[in-house]
């Protein structure tokens, strides 16, 4: 199989790149399916920011450490881990008792 320089043009700048027959083949071996749709630019720009919100898993090497709060359950009361910041004019439920809650809209964790 053999590759082709390709030209792609950037979904950021607009501006056209080449994905080479180098790249490709490394996209390939690594089972990525999809091209890439910025420029190397706009890429290194991307990673620059801020980590990625919820657009690829977090496979990168730098976790934030995890930070938890404790509150108080108001369903059972004991003390609870949460991984959000408890607000003092919502209920905290510990895990046990979060998950026995019925799945109202919750304002964390959104998911589309
Ligand atoms: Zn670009
Ligand atoms: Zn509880």
């Amino acid at each position: 199989m053999a590759y082709v320089d390709k030209t792609l043009t950037c979904r950021d700048c607009g501006r056209s790149f080449v994905f080479s027959a180098g790249e490709q083949e490394f996209f390939a071996n690594h089972g990525l399916v999809h091209e890439p749709v910025r420029c190397p630019d706009c890429r290194a720009a991307r990673k620059a920011q801020r980590p990625a919100t919820g657009e690829v898993g977090p496979t990168g090497q730098r976790t934030t450490p995890r930070q938890y709060f404790e509150a108080v359950c108001s369903a059972c009361g004991q003390v609870a881990r949460l991984p959000f910041e408890p607000r003092l004019d919502r209920p905290v439920y510990c895990s046990d008792c979060f998950s026995r809650q019925p799945r109202a809209s919750t304002s964390h964790s959104p998911q589309y």
